[in-house]
């Protein structure tokens, strides 16, 4: 029997394994086994029972089988094997992260001591071999990271070696499994109680010297008058008892102990709440979502802020799971919604589970498999399009404009809403995106019918969209009208809100102090050594940071060019604002909420809660304020300075620019009072502003996509992004400048660049673009990518440029 087996590897094609005998049986469709590959050990999924031989004169056997179910179904594989084509990729490398990392398994090298090791070990003069030595025989079989950490040292392979070498030790592959299923004590009454063979009494009779051993009968029988298993944390937390008095116990024939397997996963019974019914709005919209299901379309709710789409979508959620079925919700980013997440576990109760990338191991494997069980909702992030679904029914994309549905590093580089839709064509699961400011290509989807769109217009109850003022910057400069980022209406405004105990919100796109350190005297500016960026200042750290790599250095004193004093940090970050604004709102209670300050869930979550119980009256915040806050109480928002978003290189500049600035003024005024908010700009006629301030929608679109179309940008034409990086910049560029004439040799016009980006070198590697534009057809797009991969190949090959990494990203 030969079967193909797929592993988590970026490798081009699955392994043919042969199977012994003994294990043909068992072996399924989906399941792990382990096999050798290249000297190690790995756990492998089966992805064909029916392989041919082929080439293969000899395949090895496979080494044993890992699971008695599969923990892949055949579904998820085909939603793997479109992945790799559509985003060119290998399949190895979208199972890898579509598996959590406790079930992809490789071998660990163990050691173990041979006999005469023992014997031997007094003549060892080298102190390190005989350490080790000493630990192998301490420990009977152990692993080279385990020697290390006994020893204290990295570099322990030359002292193996030569332990090897004298034959005092051997060595082996073990696949260890990572995910351990926890397991608990359960106590419960010895059989002859339960039977009333033996009358309880009796067992108290028992007990009538020691008054502990009493009382931990008397709860255990409160915790189960039934006489079942009880937890032993449960019996431990009714009554002081310890598991010596249990021990007693069991020795006198009263009690029995167990471990069992318990779930990570929190199965508490929450309370529920009754969700409040819909209003006349909410609805219509779900009669129109139901009535597009029916014709098997997928639906974009195009509902402005504050509209109450979560509403729609637990109405619709509580349908499907009424079915049988299962709902995938997915989120932008897990941590910065922790809102909703709790709006859904409040109506769904244990019935929702949570999957994200800050999960511990085990707990990751336990909703992962839970999933194959069925298990109702899940929320999650992009990557929870991966679990393995039993019956899926819904799927909604919440905020399905943000950026961060896209994975860009590393491959697969998917766009998670645009897997959802396909996945829904897979298993007819239907689809839908929701979003206040919808993407370009969600838009233009709902205008050529390929989606159902439903409007939501208005906000929920009495709340109206806030006022939005906009404040040119440079005639506030004029005017001598600017204190420090503020202008006088902004600060004005500020004040206004603060007297009538209303917050504030204030957007700055850009953390830490000053993105730029300069000096006075000879025009120095601190850049990272790494990147082609210059380093922010730290004041909290008192230091210079790299946004990109990482790279920090203590904040110097003096110019490290010419030695001066005249340092200035110039520009403005979110810890700067926060700084200078204390000295004109003295009495007001401000706060930020960056990744500096929210790097944790918790730290996130507690500014959260401060501001929504008014222990804070002003947060300063980057994007990280704009997604899916939900707060009572805010009476302004200020977009300190919209230029550097409405500027940046990107074709998509306008329409993050757009949603950026509806999304964080959708902020404002979401009850009773209506909101204010004001943006700062150098550029009062810029068409996104002009758009923005009069909430016209249509404009927008309508501009943007006449844009688009001219220019033949998405979602009129599809883009496929190559990327080179080398440490040389001469060698990245010829080699981009040969791909880029090859490609051009079949793709003509399409081909643009090579092109340097803003900024050309990050973590040491120089980087060099090449674009290709490609018109909206399969066929097209199909030969494209075969030529793209093709002419990679070969260019590497041919030009001794293998140390040249390039990347391709389909859909960019
Ligand atoms: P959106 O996600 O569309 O911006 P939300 O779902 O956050 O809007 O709803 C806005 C506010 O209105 C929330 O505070 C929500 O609790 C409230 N809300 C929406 N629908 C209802 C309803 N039917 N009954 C009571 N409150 C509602
Ligand atoms: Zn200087
Ligand atoms: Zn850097």
């Amino acid at each position: 029997m030969l079967i193909k087996v797929l592993l988590p590897l970026a490798i081009p094609r699955s392994y043919t394994y042969s199977v012994p005998e003994e294990l043909q049986s068992q072996i399924a469709f989906g399941i792990r086994v382990e096999i050798p590959l290249r000297r190690k050990l790995y756990s492998g999924i089966v992805t064909h029972l029916d392989a041919e031989t082929e080439d293969l004169v000899n395949p090895k056997s496979i080494i044993s089988i890992m699971d008695r179910q599969p923990i892949v179904t055949e579904t998820q594989l085909k939603l793997w094997q479109w992945m790799a084509d559509y985003y060119c990729c290998s399949l190895g490398q979208v199972m890898n992260i579509a598996i959590p990392s406790g079930l992809k398994l490789h071998s660990e090298t163990r050691i173990s001591p041979m006999q005469k090791l023992d014997d031997h070990l007094a003549n060892l003069t080298n102190d390190n071999e005989f350490m080790i030595a000493e630990a192998i025989l301490n420990n009977g079989e152990i692993s080279i990271d385990e020697i290390a950490k006994i020893l204290g040292k990295k570099s322990v392979y030359p002292t193996i070696k030569s332990l090897l070498d004298q034959g005092l030790i051997t060595t082996a592959e073990h696949l260890i499994e990572k995910y351990k299923p926890k397991t608990q004590d359960f106590i419960q009454f010895a059989e002859a109680y339960r039977s009333k063979s033996k009358s309880m009494d009796e067992a108290f009779n028992l007990t009538t010297k020691s008054e502990k051993q009493t009382q931990t009968l008397l709860a255990l029988l409160t915790l189960s008058p039934t006489l079942d298993w009880v937890d032993k944390g449960d019996l431990y937390k009714k009554v002081q008892t310890d598991s010596t008095v249990i021990n007693t116990l069991i020795k006198k024939g009263i009690v029995i102990k167990e471990k069992f397997e318990v779930s990570r996963i929190n199965s508490n019974h929450l309370e529920v709440d009754a969700l409040p019914p819909m209003s006349d709005a909410q609805t219509q919209a779900y009669k129109q979502i139901i009535s597009y299901f029916e014709e098997d379309k997928n639906v974009l709710l195009f509902g402005v802020t504050g509209s109450g789409k979560t509403r729609i979508y637990t109405e619709i959620i509580q349908e499907v799971i009424d079915r049988g079925e299962q709902v995938l919700f997915l989120l932008p980013e897990i941590a910065l919604t922790t809102q909703l997440v709790q709006r859904l576990t409040v109506t769904f109760g244990s019935d929702v589970g949570v999957y994200h990338s800050r999960l511990d191991q085990h707990r990751r494997v336990e909703l992962y498999k839970s999933a194959l069980e069925g298990n109702p909702i899940f929320i999650g992030a992009r990557s929870s399009i991966f679990l393995p679904f039993k019956k899926l029914g819904l799927i909604v994309v919440d905020e399905e404009h943000d950026p961060s549905y896209k994975q860009s590093d590393p491959a697969p580089r998917y766009q998670g809403r645009d897997t959802a839709l396909y996945l829904s064509q897979l298993t007819g699961a239907r689809v839908i995106l929701g979003s206040a400011t919808p993407s370009m290509e969600t838009y233009l989807n709902g205008i050529n019918g390929k989606l159902g769109v439903v409007n939501l217009i208005h906000r929920y109850g009495e709340a109206v969209l806030p006022d939005i003022d906009i404040v040119d910057l440079k005639q506030m400069h004029d005017s001598k009208m600017m204190r420090s980022m503020f202008s006088s209406p902004l600060l004005h405004a500020m004040k206004t809100a603060l007297n009538q105990g209303e917050q504030i919100l204030l957007f700055q796109n850009r953390r830490g102090y000053s993105p730029t350190l300069q000096c006075g005297t000879c025009e120095w500016n601190a850049g990272c050594p790494n990147c082609d960026v210059s380093l922010t200042t730290h004041k909290y750290y008192d230091e210079l940071r790299c946004h990109y790599c990482g790279y920090r250095h203590k904040t110097p004193q003096e110019c490290p060019a010419c030695g001066s004093i005249k340092l200035s940090k110039i520009g403005f970050g979110t810890e700067k604002i926060e700084d200078e604004l204390g000295k004109y709102l003295k009495e007001a209670k401000i706060a930020r909420l960056d990744y500096d300050t929210a790097k944790t869930k918790a730290q996130f979550e507690s500014l959260i809660y401060d501001f929504e119980h008014q222990n804070i009256d002003i947060l300063i915040g980057t994007q990280m304020i704009t997604k899916g806050l939900d707060f009572d109480n805010i009476g302004l928002v200020g977009v300190l300075l919209a230029d550097k978003i409405m500027n940046f290189p990107d074709f998509r500049a306008n329409e993050r620019a757009f949603q950026l600035f509806t999304q964080v003024a959708g902020r404002a005024g979401r009850r009773k009072k209506k909101g204010k908010v004001i943006i700062q700009t150098y550029n009062p006629s810029h068409a996104v502003i002009q758009e923005t301030l009069k909430v016209d929608y249509a404009g927008y679109y309508k501009r943007e996509l006449a844009e688009r179309e001219e220019f033949r940008y998405p979602p009129y034409y599809r883009q496929i992004l190559l990327t080179l990086k080398h440490k040389q910049q001469e060698k990245c560029i010829s080699v981009a400048d040969f791909l880029a004439e090859r490609l051009k040799a079949h793709l003509g016009s399409r081909v643009i660049g090579p092109a340097v980006p803003s900024i050309n070198r990050i973590r040491n590697q120089y980087i060099t673009l090449i674009t290709i534009k490609m018109e909206q057809d399969w066929d097209t797009i199909k030969t494209i990518k075969e030529i793209i991969k093709k002419e990679i190949h070969s260019v590497k090959s041919e030009k001794n440029a293998s140390t040249v990494r390039i990347n391709i990203n389909v859909d960019p």
